[in-house]
């Protein structure tokens, strides 16, 4: 699997030090805006990118919080664009006076967050944040707010921490490029 491996992007200490700095950010935020001694918040992983991802910035959230998992695809089914989004699998029906916060591994055309947001706030949620690991600097990504950003990143197609190629390389603890011969036959999920 390594040597699929073209670049390292961002490696596995860059990624903790700025999961934690979101992580207090985030808290922070929320201790300000929302009453109580301990806030309570709704958090919405986007599955799976985010997997890795989220299960490390909770740990380090000291809120309350109830989980809340949405599978999200992009189709047409190209590994580098999505022109549009689905949701697979069910959202509460109610979210009302819930705090939101969507987590998502990477921020491409925005069709995904801009998807999420809409259903959320459809179902009552009183507000809805977003916290992507990932942006690219590409003009629809750019454009598309986002509450909380990991790192911004050239516009590339980029594997591991979560985030795949066909299914493969989420447990690469470095965000990557593939070689070019690797890249062509599958597509991310
Ligand atoms: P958007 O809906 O903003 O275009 O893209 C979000 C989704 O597209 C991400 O959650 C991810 O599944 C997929 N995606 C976009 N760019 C990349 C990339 O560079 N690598 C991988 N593995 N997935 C990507
Ligand atoms: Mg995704």
């Amino acid at each position: 699997m390594q040597q699929h491996v073209e670049r390292v992007l961002i490696d596995r200490e860059a990624i903790a030090r700025r999961v934690g700095e979101l992580a207090r950010e985030i808290a922070a935020d929320f201790r300000r805006e929302l009453p109580g001694d301990v806030p309570e918040i709704t958090l919405v992983p986007i599955l799976t990118g985010s997997l890795i991802f989220v299960a490390d910035l909770v740990r380090q959230l000291p809120l309350m919080m109830r989980l809340r998992m949405v599978t999200v695809s992009s189709y047409p089914g190209q590994a580098t664009s999505s022109e549009g989004a689905k949701i697979e699998g069910r959202l509460p029906e109610d979210l009302s006076g819930q705090h939101v916060l969507v987590v998502d591994d990477i921020l491409d055309s925005g069709n995904t967050i801009r998807l999420v947001r809409a259903e959320l706030l459809k179902r009552g949620a009183a507000s809805v944040r977003s916290c992507m690991l990932l942006r690219k600097q590409i003009p629809s990504a750019m454009a598309e707010h986002a509450d909380y950003v990991g790192f911004e990143i050239p516009d590339a197609f980029v594997v591991g921490y979560g985030l795949d190629y066909d299914g493969y390389y989420r447990n690469l603890a470095d965000v990557v490029t593939l070689k070019a011969d690797i890249l062509g036959e599958g597509e991310a999920t």
